[in-house]
């Protein structure tokens, strides 16, 4: 289904967010105040305009009511950021999303609403370090601190045999998701399903179970 968002600063994380949203097909209200950076944004969002986010009467004038989901990525100027935040929860936007630069901005617009707050390096840099340590891992979400859910590459030792043999959940207490296998991807697996070396494993559990999974199992 078709969305609405609104990305303010076109920074490279909001630029990144907006290109990938209209990319997907969603109707993307791109926003910033600088015009060269608006400009380069003609071509890949639903309309791009100049605009400062944090001038309410602007947000308004544009429409930002309408908007469900407003992803605030202004990156430097932390007060700005904080302030188009406070106004778009004083609007009643559903769902803001704020790109947040240290600790201290992340409190402070956690107390005044923002839905969720993202810290692109951090987050990243774990993400990164996940990879480093195994080739076998492809990627990497946390659910909570305690569970993830992985996409983990099939090895030989795992090639040529079902679900149901491999007795993963049993053994270990991990179930698995789905499996991709170039373009194709086998969602909800039955036992029978068969593993193919190379293939993707995306497997939810408690973080100790995937890595013994990924260290004992592949
Ligand atoms: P990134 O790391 O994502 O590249 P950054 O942390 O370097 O971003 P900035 O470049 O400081 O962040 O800000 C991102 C964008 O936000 C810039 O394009 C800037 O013009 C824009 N911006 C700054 N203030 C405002 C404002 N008040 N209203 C709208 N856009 C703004
Ligand atoms: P369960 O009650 O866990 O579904 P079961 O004993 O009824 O298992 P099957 O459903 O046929 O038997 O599955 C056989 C084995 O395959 C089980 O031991 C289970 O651990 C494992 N298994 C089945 N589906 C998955 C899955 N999606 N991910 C990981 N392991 C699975
Ligand atoms: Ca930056």
């Amino acid at each position: 289904m078709k969305k609405q968002f609104a990305v303010i600063g076109l920074g490279r994380f909001g630029g990144s967010v907006c290109k990938e949203l209209y990319k997907m097909g969603h109707e993307v209200l791109a926003i910033d105040i600088n015009e060269e950076r608006v400009n380069n944004y003609a071509q890949t969002s639903t309309h791009a305009v100049v605009a400062n986010g944090t001038d309410e009467n602007t947000l308004t004038s544009l429409g930002i009511r309408n908007f469900e989901h407003v992803i605030v990525a202004i990156g430097d100027n932390i007060q700005a950021s904080i302030l188009c935040t406070l106004l778009l929860k004083e609007l009643n936007i559903k769902q803001v999303w704020v790109k947040a630069q240290n600790q201290y901005h992340h409190k402070v617009v956690e107390k005044i609403g923002a839905d969720r707050i993202i810290h692109p390096e951090h987050d990243m840099g774990i993400r990164v370090a996940h990879y480093l340590v195994s080739e076998k891992i492809i990627d990497y979400i946390e659910l909570s601190p305690e569970y993830s859910i992985v996409e983990l590459m099939a090895t030989e030792k795992v090639s040529q045999r079902t679900i149901a043999q491999l007795n993963i959940r049993a053994k270990f207490g991990c179930t698995i998701l789905g499996l991709k296998r170039g373009d194709e991807v086998i969602v909800s697996p039955t036992p029978d399903q068969m593993v193919i070396e190379k293939d993707i494993i995306i497997i939810v559990g408690e973080n100790n179970d995937l890595k013994r999974f990924e260290e004992e199992g592949l």
